[in-house]
């Protein structure tokens, strides 16, 4: 279950991912958030620099490799806008972070994308469970993930 904190740091990711979005990034923005509910890290997708994977979940795991214990890591929690693609799911799962929490789905995501016409990833589409089969994992969150999908709506009506 997310509570009311938790859904503040989900509104902070789907901010996040408004800024990636206004500057010309793809909407995706997360927050990772310690135990005691402290944020630690927060970071929005920078693709734009023509580096795919700058990702902000990719960028989580890193931050947390280098900066917290392994009893740390497995009790954080990672706040996100969308579902880790696996390439992130794969990193959070080998630097043995805790829970994550997303707004919108892998799934959400690939319909709302073919929707609007925007040719596949050539990364395979995975949940994070296939990819980390023992972790905890919530959402969608309704209503949130709307607007969710009005950014990604923007980002490719341009
Ligand atoms: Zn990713």
């Amino acid at each position: 279950m997310v509570n009311g904190s938790e859904m503040q740091h989900l509104r902070r990711c789907v901010e996040l991912a408004k800024e990636a979005l206004e500057a010309g990034d793809q909407p995706f923005g997360s927050i990772l958030v310690a135990a005691d509910g402290a944020v630690l890290f927060e970071d929005r997708n920078r693709v734009s620099s023509g580096d795919q994977t700058r990702h902000p979940e990719f960028e989580i795991a890193r931050w947390a490799a280098a900066n917290m214990t392994v009893e740390e890591r497995a009790v954080a929690t990672v706040f996100t806008s969308g579902e880790h693609c696996p390439m992130c799911a794969a990193a959070h799962g080998w630097v043995g972070l805790g829970r994550i929490v997303y707004v919108s789905s892998c799934e959400q995501l690939s319909t709302w994308l073919a929707d609007l016409g925007v040719p596949a990833s050539p990364v395979q589409n995975l949940s994070i469970q296939q990819v980390v089969p023992n972790l905890v994992v919530e959402g969608p969150i309704a209503n949130l993930d709307k607007q969710v999908h009005d950014l990604h709506r923007r980002f490719y009506r341009k």
